[in-house]
């Protein structure tokens, strides 16, 4: 098994960084794109321009012995900066511990390290302009298709990991020949990207240790910092309706909007009518699949669970699936057998983690205007202090506890935020709370951490 040669198709952020991993332990892999090369041509990978890392992610790097490479090319954010209607602003800091924080990466720049890594140092046979054009879910041959010429051909037989994201030609054939009935739900809202240039002398113009949101309830403006001091924001707003997409039909229109709802960051935008004219919509949307493998075939990342962005975990939780896949080819003999393991390992963390992103639009666009969330909030992080292990803040569970698995983040999340329910009833301040009384009544509730996870 060690020495079979292995196809993964698409050469994304999962695909190069799998090919890493696996070709470490002394796999053939070959990488299969239907892209040019990211390191000589300079063509959009349409999708978000940076994302936020965290620790999944971060753990992942550092399996595949990148980690060090990646670091100096991070940002790092320490907490939300809301932008409110009247102009002022307010941190939210992500973690109870000051070392907690995320960190704005270049999508392209991590890629093109990942793939640098694959090819110079793992020996990765990397093919770019070949896409995969059918998939037979009997026989499981790949075509590609060589787009420099039109040719097509049949993958040999073989181990074959589908790394091809949210449209997957692969999950496609299986749900066409229905094998798979996969649930793919549009989100009704998509996203625009524009920029915030850097300052006359390369600095940032706002502060750049955040992430920006301009929280208006139905929709959201956010910002990350690019280590050239720009900033890549992002509108997150309905495709249709009476502020939407559609909605902004005219120069007129926009200016309007922007006016409105955003009018402390406009004198730095000088540029946003023709960026906004220029730069597409995107799609987002859940897609959760029965079952990621068959036989030697598996769905990873994106292909196997694309989920909505905003809690910043998308990257983050192919990266984990790369770990979890590792781990289980050094404890299984055969493909299938760690395919099924994997599957088994990962599944219900998917799911856990699509439901709590659809859940965080609705906290970065809304709840985080609430008095009622930041005294939660503030509750999560003294408890959190006083009892480290037991109590922690189901954001943090998600972006800073790799050992805790997504679906028990989720489950601890509902009772934590039951009991935050029960604790704060009638108060409005955390000083009108007796802690005492309430650190005693979680540890009754409530059980440590390590009694649920495996170690
Ligand atoms: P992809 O990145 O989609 O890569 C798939 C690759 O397969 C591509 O290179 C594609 O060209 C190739 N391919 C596709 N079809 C074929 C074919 N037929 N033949 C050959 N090759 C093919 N995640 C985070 O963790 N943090 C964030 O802050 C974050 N922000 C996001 C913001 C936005 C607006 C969006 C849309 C997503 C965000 N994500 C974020 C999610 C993240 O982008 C994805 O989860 C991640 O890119 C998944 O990686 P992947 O390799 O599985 O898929």
């Amino acid at each position: 098994m060690k020495n079979d040669a292995v196809n993964i198709l698409g050469a994304g952020l999962c695909g190069s960084l799998l090919s890493v991993m696996l070709a470490r332990r002394g796999h053939e892999i070959t990488l299969w794109e239907r892209q040019a090369d990211p390191r000589t041509t300079r063509t959009r990978a349409g999708r978000s321009i940076n994302l936020a890392l965290a620790a999944r992610g971060i753990r992942a790097l550092q399996h595949a012995g990148v980690y060090d490479a990646v670091e100096p090319m991070l940002v790092p954010m320490r907490g939300r900066m809301l932008h409110h209607p009247d102009g002022s602003t307010e941190m939210q800091a992500y973690g109870a511990h000051d070392h907690e924080q995320i960190y704005s990466v270049s999508r392209a720049e991590l890629n093109r390290l990942l793939l640098n890594r694959a090819e110079d140092e793992h020996g990765v046979k990397i093919y770019f302009n070949r896409t995969a054009e059918s998939f037979d879910t009997q026989s499981q041959a790949l075509v590609i298709r060589d787009e420099r010429n039109g040719q097509s051909g049949e993958l040999p037989d073989g181990p074959l990991i589908a790394a091809d994201g949210a449209g997957s030609v692969v999950r496609r054939a299986y749900t066409a020949d229905s094998v798979i009935a996969p649930r793919e739900e549009l989100l009704g809202h998509g996203y625009k990207e524009l920029n915030l240039s850097a300052g006359a002398d390369g600095s940032f113009q706002i502060a750049s240790d955040a992430l920006h949101i301009w929280p208006r309830g139905g929709f959201m403006l956010i910002a990350l910092p690019n280590p050239a001091g720009d900033f890549t924001l992002t509108l997150f707003l309905p495709n249709e309706g009476a502020v939407s997409f559609a909605s902004l039909d005219s120069p007129a229109a926009i200016e309007t909007f922007f006016r409105r709802e955003f009018a402390d960051i406009l004198p730095l935008l000088p540029n946003f009518q023709s960026e906004f004219a220029a730069n597409p919509v995107g799609i987002l949307g859940t897609v959760r699949c029965q079952h990621w493998h068959d036989r030697k075939l598996l769905l990873i990342g994106d292909a196997a669970h694309a989920i909505v962005p905003f809690h910043g975990q998308g990257m983050n939780l192919a990266f984990e699936d790369c770990v979890l896949l590792a781990a289980a080819l050094e404890r299984t003999s055969d493909w299938s057998g760690a395919f099924s393991a994997f599957e088994q390992q990962q599944w219900a963390n998917g799911n856990a983690i699509a439901d709590m992103a659809l859940d965080n639009y609705v906290e970065m666009r809304d709840r985080v205007r609430d008095p009622k969330f930041v005294l939660y909030k503030k509750l999560a992080f003294e408890f959190e202090r006083r009892m480290p292990g037991r109590f922690i803040a189901r954001y943090s569970m998600v972006m800073f506890h790799p050992e805790i698995p997504y679906a028990v983040a989720q489950q601890r999340g509902v009772l934590q935020q039951a009991l935050l329910q029960r604790i704060s009833n009638g108060a409005t301040a955390i000083e009108e709370i007796d802690l005492d009384a309430a650190e005693e009544l979680i540890r009754s509730e409530l059980r440590p951490v390590s009694d649920v996870i495996d170690s």
